[in-house]
């Protein structure tokens, strides 16, 4: 679960981190009213979406006045922000978070991540803060410095001097550059986060460390452990595919294509999307609806589906072993029953109960496309797709 920069920033403040006096706003007007609570004469408004890269897409802009302040938050409200991390269709902006504006003398990278490689927690530093680490880590791998966390021990003092020296840190920042490592590492270790950024941690005109930025992800298995963390989820900033699936106990993810799938099995969904690929279409969704579906849970997993208004012809490819094709079958007839399918649905069945299966869709005298295999399936919902494309 993600959360939003103010909030990773309190929690970090929690843990002694310092970050810059702020306050958060829902209506322009209180944007500026901000500013005469916050004091100083120079402001940063920045829309709290769960995407980086707001800077550059018009996110975070630098305000002089309390009026600036108020048109910068009236640009930002009720926008898709868009940004290199966001999905295509953009992030919605309803809550900007005004800062008393800091003078930045240099800019350094924090990250805390889990390496599932390794299997240990590791702080990745870096004195070029600022940018995307992601394409730091492909332009310059060699302006990352890795620490890595042994759990035994956890973090310690002479790793916070390690990399505060790393950085190139002044004699007098060392000593404080180490605590704030190792609250920031705190912060990771005790919530059960899985991600903890700071880009950038800035170096202020008058040599002071402050995270200008933050970014927290927590491990969801984690969660009924912290329900104070819990309550930050955002649904506006959530995929409402994904979120009305996870509701249902579906495994969904979203995708951007117009071919809807329904699976069983996470090794056959992605094997799956790959043969859709391979004809020549995009899947709109990985959905795996698990061994043993009843038609209830088929029928769940229909309209997850079908959420997605992108979607023009549904992939079911069912290989039952554990799971019984005249079950899926039922559930497929159920929902057509249920449902007003107006688009084309094509099934592949394998497996157990395949005659069942195969029977109970034949009579029930719906207009499905069967296959046989995976890859006849596959090209059959991409010809189908071309079709409804054209005619649309
Ligand atoms: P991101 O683009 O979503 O990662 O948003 P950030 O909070 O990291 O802001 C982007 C950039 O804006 C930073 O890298 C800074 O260069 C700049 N910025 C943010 N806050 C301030 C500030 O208080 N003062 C100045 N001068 N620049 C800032
Ligand atoms: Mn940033």
């Amino acid at each position: 679960m993600d959360i939003h920069e103010y909030q990773a920033k309190e929690i970090l403040a929690r843990f002694g981190v310092p970050i810059p006096r702020g306050g958060l706003a829902y209506s322009p007007e209180q944007a500026s009213y901000r500013c005469t609570e916050i004091g100083g004469s120079a402001w940063v408004v920045k829309a709290q979406i769960h995407a980086g890269g707001r800077g550059e897409a018009g996110g975070v802009q630098l305000c002089h006045s309390d009026c600036a302040v108020q048109d910068a938050a009236t640009s930002m409200f009720g926008r898709r922000l868009v940004t290199r991390q966001s999905a295509p269709r953009g992030k919605l902006i309803y809550r900007v978070y005004v800062e008393e504006a800091t003078d930045i003398a240099r800019e350094l990278y924090f990250g805390i991540v889990l390496d599932r490689r390794i299997e240990r927690v590791c702080i990745i530093t870096s004195t070029e803060g600022g940018v995307e680490i992601e394409e730091l880590a492909a332009a310059k791998p060699e302006a990352l410095v890795r620490t890595t966390i042994d759990p035994a021990a956890g973090f310690l003092e002479f790793q916070g001097r390690e990399i505060a020296f790393a950085l190139g840190l002044q004699p007098a920042q060392i000593a404080e550059a180490g605590r704030i490592f190792r609250r920031a590492y705190r912060a990771f270790r005790d919530l059960d986060a899985t991600m903890l950024e700071i880009n950038p941690l800035a170096v202020t005109d008058k040599g002071d460390l402050v995270a200008l930025d933050a970014k927290m992800s927590f491990d969801d298995n984690a969660l009924f452990r912290h329900p104070d963390i819990s309550e930050l989820r955002d649904r506006s900033q959530e995929d409402a595919r994904e979120s009305h699936a996870a509701d249902r106990g579906l495994a969904y993810v979203g995708l951007e294509g117009d071919i809807g799938c329904m699976i069983n099995g996470a090794g056959l969904a992605m094997a799956t999307m790959d043969m859709i690929k391979f004809a020549g279409g995009e899947p709109a969704n990985f959905l795996d609806i698990g061994g043993g579906a009843s038609p209830q849970r088929v029928l769940k997993a229909f309209r997850a589906v079908l959420q997605d208004t992108n979607v023009r012809a549904m992939l079911i490819n069912i290989f039952a072993g554990i799971n019984r094709c005249d079950w899926v079958a039922a559930g497929i007839v159920a929902a057509f029953k249920e449902i007003d399918v107006k688009i084309p649905v094509v099934v592949r069945l394998a497996g157990t109960h395949v005659e069942q299966g195969q029977r109970i869709l034949r009579d029930s005298g719906l207009p499905i496309i069967t296959a046989d295999t995976l890859a006849e399936a596959a090209h059959k919902a991409v010809a189908v797709v071309g079709t409804v494309g054209a005619s649309a």
